[in-house]
């Protein structure tokens, strides 16, 4: 019988959404703490499709440019900067420090 190997699925669309953070974020004057940082991700996941690849060692981001090539790269910036504006509006770690 033969075995099935380790299937890795993958939701490439986390890693593009990462980039695309990092490349906003420093620039967009909103906190860049890891709270709203994880804030801006979640926000920006649930507005788009998930993209799930199987993926191998090493060919994970080859594959993250292919698909932001292909892909409709615009709405995947809207999503980013949408929720970045969100956060930057009203930063949850700064209202934890409030009393
Ligand atoms: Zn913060």
């Amino acid at each position: 019988m033969q075995q099935v190997q380790q299937t890795e699925c993958f939701n490439i669309m986390e890693k593009i959404v990462q980039q695309k953070l990092e490349a906003y974020l420093p620039d967009s004057g909103c906190c860049a703490c890891d709270m709203c940082a994880g804030d801006i991700m979640c926000l920006a996941l649930n507005k788009l499709p998930p993209k799930y690849v199987n993926t191998h060692k090493g060919e994970l981001f080859s594959r993250v440019d292919q698909i932001m090539l292909r892909q409709n790269s615009v709405d995947i910036d809207f999503a980013v900067i949408n929720a970045i504006e969100q956060i930057k509006d009203n930063p949850r770690c700064q209202q934890q420090a409030k009393k």
